[in-house]
C-alpha cells in the first residue's frame, strides 16, 4: 500500500503517521492521508495537493503538534534529512 515517497515520522502507533499512494503513470490519481497521533487528520488527492498534504504534515509535527514528543523527533528526523540533502548537493 505504501510507496515510500513521503517521510514517516513520529508515528509510535500503528495507524498513525502519514501514507501516500503513488502511481508515476498517474499523477492525478496520486492519494494521501495522514493521522497524528494529536487528533489531527487530512488527505489529500492529485500530485500537488499530495506533495502540498506531505509538506502541511512534516510542518505540522514539527513546528505545530502539541504532542512534545512528536515534534521532538520530528525535527530530529528533519535535521537528517536536510544533513543529507546538503551533504548530497556539495558533491
Ligand atoms: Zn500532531
Amino acid at each position: 500500500m505504501t510507496t515510500g515517497l513521503g517521510p514517516t515520522v513520529g508515528s509510535p502507533h500503528p495507524g498513525y503517521g502519514l501514507r501516500v499512494r503513488f502511481d508515476s503513470k498517474a499523477l492525478d490519481l496520486a492519494a494521501a492521508d495522514y493521522m497524528c497521533p494529536c487528533g489531527r487528520a487530512e488527505d489529500a488527492v492529485g500530485y500537488d495537493a499530495v506533495q502540498q498534504l506531505v509538506v502541511r504534515f512534516g510542518r505540522h509535527q514539527r513546528d505545530d503538534c502539541p504532542i512534545p514528543e512528536i515534534r521532538t523527533a520530528a525535527a530530529r528526523h528533519y535535521a537528517a534529512l536536510q544533513h543529507s540533502l546538503s551533504k548530497r548537493r556539495r558533491k
